[in-house]
């Protein structure tokens, strides 16, 4: 860098940049092209990428993510028993690889660089940075020891260096989860998996241990509306209704009337809906009948009841049940409301896991936030007010859909972004440093960039580990492991 420092000015400088800019496998880049940079490297920042690398031959693409570790929730929260899912990580690869495609992981916006920086440094900075923050309930003893959020409890079986401590208590019986959505699913499907499926997966040897110790044996699924509502997906509770050793154990009186509004049901939830008043009812066959006498783990869905408080044991020291206040619906279909009926119950539990949502944080006061939707204000991906700001995924939605409803959202993004490149609305006409300039400050601030081929070494290391243990990968724990293997020749 120092002696490019010395060179004049202007577009010699920005060449010469560019020249040392590229990578081995990867051309030299022109000074002319449009300089982009997308925030966070998870499915929205890469579809967004890929969507501007393929429409259009003269722009380039810096991914900035805060970890060593690209791929987002792909990689720390995607359940590890669903391997399918995580195989868009193949063509993450491909983008990151392409010759207009530089990734800068360990570098996090809003602290070692500001949006402001990068506005100045490229044509066009995309907001791709999700839903890292945690909806809270705002009840009494949320706070309390063996009360856990869903996001905090997935990454830690998933290795999300953040969550590596959190140690939950496994010794109660009974685990309550609030919400009845997906994420819910994989938690009361990770708790109650026998270890032998669990051992197969890149769950992290310290969560499989924790798990192969686990007392948990029975975990309850609330939700505030009835099951014609409930947020979950066919596949997952097919999973839960599949799962060995367990049984469904549910409320016949939540299901009344259920069977009888099946035929107005639209196709999917009501297919959805055929297979939980299935596996709530089934008891009557002899095989259903043996398997609820032997000593499995069971698993139900409890409806319309909304927690109220998390209740403490004698000494306060950690929670000892859930008081839940029981509703009934007004309206039906998904519009219904929950209404309180004014009776409570309490369920015993000693593990509580809160599986309300996840919610994007500001990053930087510079962007403009809405703070009641938790997203940055947007029109198809436009940061309101802000020209040649953008935003796509989680960010710009709010934290729904699955990683196909963060494709599709990220290419709206990329094609406002090119309508503007076409329309003029984004001024492209001067030349900017890019990532250059951007060296240069994270240089100044002692921040270590790492690249793809670092990414590479960390990733060859943790299948091997993994290999070695019967399993697809072992996720390295902390950001101080995966920084030092970026930094060896070889490994
Ligand atoms: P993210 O995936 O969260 O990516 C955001 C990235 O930005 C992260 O890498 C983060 O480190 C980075 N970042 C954050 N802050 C900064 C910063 N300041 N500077 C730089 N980088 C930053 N979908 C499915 O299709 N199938 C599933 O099985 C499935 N399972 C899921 C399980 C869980 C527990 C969750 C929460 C979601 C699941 N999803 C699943 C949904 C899917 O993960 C999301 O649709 C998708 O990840 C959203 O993509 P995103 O890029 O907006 O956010």
């Amino acid at each position: 860098m120092r002696a490019f420092k010395r060179l004049s000015t202007g577009g010699t400088l920005l060449a010469w940049k560019s020249k040392w800019r590229s990578q081995p496998g990867k051309s030299p880049l022109s000074s002319s092209n449009t300089k982009v940079c997308v925030v966070g490297s998870g499915p929205a920042g890469f579809y967004t990428a890929q969507h501007l690398l393929k429409a259009r031959q003269d722009v380039e693409v810096d991914i900035y993510e805060r970890l060593p570790v690209p791929f987002g929730l792909v990689r720390f929260g995607v359940a590890p028993d669903h391997p399918e899912v995580k195989n868009v990580i193949n063509s993450f690869t491909q983008t990151a690889k392409h010759a207009r495609c530089h990734f800068y992981g360990n570098v996090n916006i809003g602290k070692d660089v500001s949006v402001e920086e990068l506005r100045q440094a490229y044509h066009a900075v995309i907001l791709s940075y999700g839903a890292e923050g945690n909806r809270t309930m705002g009840i009494p003893g949320e706070d309390l020891p063996g009360v856990y959020s869903a996001k905090d409890f997935v990454g830690w079986y998933n290795g999300l260096p953040s969550c590596r401590d959190l140690n939950p208590d496994l010794s109660p019986e009974t685990a309550v989860i609030l919400g009845q959505g997906n994420v819910a699913l994989d938690v009361a499907r990770i708790l109650l998996s026998p270890i032998d499926i669990l051992k197969k997966t890149d769950i992290t040897q310290a969560a499989l241990e924790a798990l192969m110790e686990s007392k948990v044996r029975r975990v309850l699924i609330v939700g505030r509306r009835g099951p014609m509502q409930v947020a979950c997906t066919i596949k997952e509770l097919r999973e839960m209704v599949k799962l060995p050793a367990t049984r469904p154990e549910m409320l016949q009186a939540d299901f009344v009337g259920v069977s009888e509004a099946l035929s107005d049901l639209p196709r999917p939830r009501k297919r959805l809906t055929e297979l939980m008043l299935k596996s709530a009812t089934e008891l009557s066959t002899d095989e259903e009948r043996e398997r609820s006498h032997q000593n499995w783990r069971s698993w139900g869905f409890r409806f319309f009841r909304s927690p109220v408080q998390i209740r403490p044991n004698s000494d306060g020291s950690r929670v000892e049940a859930v008081r839940l206040a029981v509703n009934r619906l007004e309206g039906s279909g998904e519009a219904a409301r929950a209404v309180l009926t004014g009776e409570l119950e309490d369920v015993t539990c000693g593990l509580v896991v809160s599986s309300i949502g996840y919610k994007s944080l500001p990053i930087d006061p510079a962007v403009p936030f809405d703070p009641d939707k938790a997203i940055v204000p947007n029109q198809m991906g436009r940061v309101h007010q802000a020209p040649g700001l953008y935003c796509s995924g989680w960010l710009k939605t709010g934290p729904t859909g699955v990683i196909a409803t963060t494709m599709n959202n990220s290419f709206d993004t990329a094609k406002s972004l090119i309508e503007d490149m076409d329309s003029g609305h984004l001024d492209t006409s001067a030349a900017k440093s890019g990532a250059e300039s951007i060296t240069d400050l994270l240089a100044k601030r002692g921040v270590k960039r790492v690249t793809f081929p670092d990414w590479e070494k960390i990733d060859d290391l943790e299948r091997r580990k993994g290999e070695a243990m019967g399993k697809p990968r072992e996720k390295m724990l902390t950001v101080e492991a995966m920084l030092q293997v970026a930094r060896t020749e070889k490994v």
